[in-house]
């Protein structure tokens, strides 16, 4: 038997191996290591199986099955390829992102003394090679990279390779195995088996020292029940510690005494998790109809649009919902734009869901994300996943519903690696293999949902008034131009916002402040020359991190100090320009001194539980402003707050691509949307340069529907999506020139079949990226063409220039569906 194997690499075709005697247990989706180029292993999933040999070439058999079951199910692969297949990417980038690193186990290289060097080649080696030497002949291996950061030499790969060549050292490939299970420490009495006298002699060997004396006692206690051997059973040393105060040195000194016996064991990271739950609350009769209307038109519709306005409790409608799944036996994934949401929502369902609710993002370790895979792959349970794109990956069996909460964000689509998949779009494939509908929910639904919804496609719900009545926020747009003239806004804050600010901290209310993320980085500029520091991978500018005091590259993570002087003209002329959130919090709490001021982006959310944090601590009063990017503007819930500024709309407003209004209309009405979700009337204040823009007109109005209708009228004048799909064709190379040829080249090609659809190509906005050179090509095909018959042409006409040697050696991806 044959096998066609998926390797965790950007390769467009399988890999056969000849499956060994004594395997028989492998199946489609099993995980198994295989040995791919000399030395390499990597872990590969199994997607078919077959009688015969592949002609004309010779195949290595598996080397490991390593599973006794598949770890993926029906239909995984199957969407997978639906993944390559769309997006236009290799099974192997799909794998890649679909499966946590924690079991997709690889060689590393590691290097060693060759036992069997010529002690006189040692001469001939020069210092740094000679150190490297003398470092293996402590350590006996290590990899590559420890070499490097152990040893300090810049050069050491080449330096390896050079010794490899003399024989001096040697490599060989380790599998390294990525999961650890959770694992606590446990103690027990060292007692011979089935020997419970035993324990009045333990007593006696601790009568001298009291501490000791209570680390037995209160183990004893805590063990309360006898186990099958007629022993005290085992008791983490944590609850023992907490229980009795004892100090890990104690239990360290009984166990050297051969009282207590202390291991490892592997512990189930969901025990802990509350299993009673608590009820939903009733829905308001809107919501109820809301309810009713979803179920309805489910019946002839795989998908369901819900247009619900901020704060008119679409989460409730979900509960319900997900409730009556559960309770049917069918799992249900629950989709969020962003991780910081997951934390809200987690309460919020953990009370109603308790144990049945699981959470999978990228910001948990991989071992925790394994464990909730494995925990989804071996239950016929009824589930309820919460989780961002990724989840979409989950093995999940008797999937009945999907909701795709927020479903005009644009963090659905990973735009960087491939595969540069919508997890909305996919989530909605994924449903319809397993039968299960799909329910969209968004108070600002993309224009292209929107359309399918009212054109017949999509179920529509709308639900249009806020939970108990609570009012939709009043927007005032402020004109910064005119504030600056008039002399009442020398910062960041306009005379408005500030007085409102100020009235809501006196009501004992909060506020929120918005700094879009895209164009306000702090930037750092030479007063005398006008020298600006340019990443030297990149074609941007560093941004300037406070906190830090270094230059920052956004796009490749290039950093460096912060010079004291001009580099260029030496002069000590260096200012910092532009409004980061950090400088904005400061400067924020300039004005409100005795208020407490918070801030939420990047910087301050690098690790899993500093979303948690500070959304406690603003949900808990803690913290009276918070400042913060796109982050703080998505879904959440909090009470109290009442005013919302948006700190600078222009970047919003002029962004130069046809979703720019969409984005702007979206963004503006959701930061407002967090406004006054509850009885206090909310105050919104838009800052701009641009009060004239159309767009702020309908944010001011809360006017979705009139916002839909003008902007569905300019994509039909200029055939945009829905209208047309669009695929964005990226070339990149090392060489500028070459990428450069290579673009003009591709579109040639393309221009003798597609005509006018082709626009470009063109440098994309940031064209110079980790030292790739970039050049972008976008295809626009009416909606209505065969997407197989265009993506077939683009493979046919890249084969037919494959081998000019500006393609070759260019890198060339697909984005479809850009959003
Ligand atoms: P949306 O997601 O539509 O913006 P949420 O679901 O966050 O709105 O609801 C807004 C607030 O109103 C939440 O605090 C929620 O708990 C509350 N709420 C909504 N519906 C109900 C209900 N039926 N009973 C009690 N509270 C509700
Ligand atoms: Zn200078
Ligand atoms: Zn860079």
């Amino acid at each position: 038997m044959y096998a066609e194997v998926i390797l965790p690499l950007p390769l467009y075709s399988t890999f056969t191996y000849s499956v060994p005697e004594g395997m028989e247990n492998i199946g489609i989706g099993s995980r198994v290591l295989v040995q791919f180029g000399k030395r390499k292993f990597y872990t590969g999933i199994v997607a078919a199986l077959r009688p015969d040999p592949p002609a004309g070439y010779e195949v290595k058999p598996i080397s490991t099955l390593l599973d006794a079951d598949p770890i993926i199910r029906y239909p995984q692969l199957k969407l997978w390829q639906w993944i390559a297949d769309y997006y236009l990417c290799a099974p192997g980038d799909v794998y890649k992102a679909a499966i946590p690193t924690g079991l997709k186990p690889e060689s590393t290289t590691f290097i060693s003394l060759n036992p069997d060097f010529d002690e006189d080649a040692l001469d001939s080696l020069n210092e740094d090679e000679r150190r490297i030497a003398s470092l293996l002949a402590e350590e006996k291996k290590l990899s590559l990279t420890d070499i490097q950061t152990r040893t300090e030499i810049p050069k050491a790969t080449a330096l390896v390779k050079n010794l490899l060549e003399d024989g001096v050292v040697m490599v060989a490939e380790t599998i390294i195995e990525k999961y650890r299970p959770k694992t606590i420490k446990m103690v027990k009495l060292a007692l011979p088996d089935g020997n419970i006298e035993g324990v009045h002699r333990l007593l006696d060997l601790t009568n001298r020292s009291p501490k000791q004396q209570r680390a037995l006692m209160g183990y004893l206690e805590l063990s309360r029940y006898i186990n099958a051997d007629g022993e005290p059973d085992e008791v983490p040393r944590e609850n023992l510690i907490k229980r009795t105060g004892v100090t890990p040195g104690i239990i360290k000194t009984m166990v050297d005494k051969g009282i207590f016996e202390i291991y490892k064991k592997s512990i189930n990271r969901f025990s802990d998790l509350q299993k009673d739950t608590a009820e939903i609350p009733e829905l308001s009769a809107a919501q109820k109809r809301a309810h009713g209307e979803i179920i309805e038109r489910f019946r002839d519709h795989q998908v369901c649009l819900l247009h619900g306005v901020t704060g008119s409790g679409k989460t409730e409608i979900y509960s319900h919902l997900i409730r009556q799944m559960l309770d049917a036996g069918r799992q249900v994934l629950y989709l969020v734009p962003e991780i910081s949401l997951t934390t809200q929502l987690t309460d919020r369902l953990r009370r109603t869901f308790g144990d049945r609710l699981l959470v999978y993002h990228s910001k948990f370790s991989d071992n925790e994300r394994v464990d909730v895979w494995r925990r989804v792959l071996g239950s016929h349970e009824s589930l309820l996943i919460l989780g961002a794109r990724s989840s979409v990956f989950l093995p999940f069996h008797r999937l009945g519903l999907v909701i795709v909460d927020e479903e005009h964000e644009a963090s659905y689509k990973q735009y960087d690696p491939a595969p540069r998949y919508n997890a909305r779009d996919t989530a909605m494939v994924l449903a319809s293999m397993h039968g299960a509908k799909t329910l969209l929910g968004s108070a600002t639904p993309a224009v292209d949902t929107y359309y399918k919804a009212v054109n017949g496609k999509y179920g529509l719900v709308t639900l249009s008034e806020r939970f108990e009545g609570a009012r939709l926020p009043e927007v005032e747009i402020v004109d910064m131009k005119d504030q600056r003239k008039r002399k009442l806004a020398d910062g960041i804050l306009s005379q408005p916002l500030k007085q409102a600010t100020e009235e809501a901290m006196e009501k004992g209310q909060q506020a929120l402040m918005f700094q879009n993320r895209r164009g306000f980085a702090p930037f750092v500029v030479c007063k005398t020359c006008g020298w600006t520091p340019k990443c030297t991978n990149c074609d941007v500018s560093l941004v300037y991190h406070k906190h830090s005091d270094t230059l920052r590259c956004h796009y490749c993570g290039f950093a460096m100090p912060l010079p004291a002087l001009c580099p260029a003209c030496q002069e000590n002329s260096i200012e910092i320009y532009g409004y980061g959130t950090e400088r904005i919090a400061e400067e924020v709490h300039g004005y409100f001194a005795s208020r407490r001021v918070g801030r939420m982006d990047l910087d301050t959310t690098r690790n899993k539980d500093s979303y948690q944090e500070i959304i406690e601590d603003f949900s808990s009063h803690n913290m009276d402003i918070l400042v913060g990017t796109q982050m703080v503007t998505k879904g959440l819930d909090f009470g109290k707050v009442t005013v919302v500024g948006v700190l600078n709309a222009d970047s919003i407003l002029n962004f130069p691509d046809f979703r720019s209004n969409e984005r702007a209309f979206n963004m503006l009405e959701q930061v407002a949307g967090r406004a006054g979700r509850r009885s206090d009337l909310g105050k919104v204040f838009i800052q701009t340069t641009d009060p004239q823009s159309h767009v702020l007109d309908f944010v001011k109005a809360h006017n979705y529907n009139g916002f839909y209708e003008s902007e569905i009228e300019s994509r039909r004048k200029l055939l945009y999506p829905p209208f047309s799909r669009i695929i964005n064709i990226y070339l990149k190379n090392k060489n500028s020139r070459d990428v450069d040829e290579a673009a003009i080249l591709f579109s040639q090609a393309l221009r003798a079949t597609f005509g006018p659809r082709v626009l470009g190509p063109e440098k994309p906005f940031v064209s110079r990226v980790a030292t790739w050179y970039l050049q972008c090509i976008m295809l626009k095909i009416e909606a209505s063409a065969s997407m197989t018959k265009v993506k077939h042409i683009l493979r046919t006409i890249y084969e037919s220039l494959a081998r000019d040697p500006r393609i070759k050696s260019s890198i060339l991806y697909y984005d479809v569906d850009p959003v």
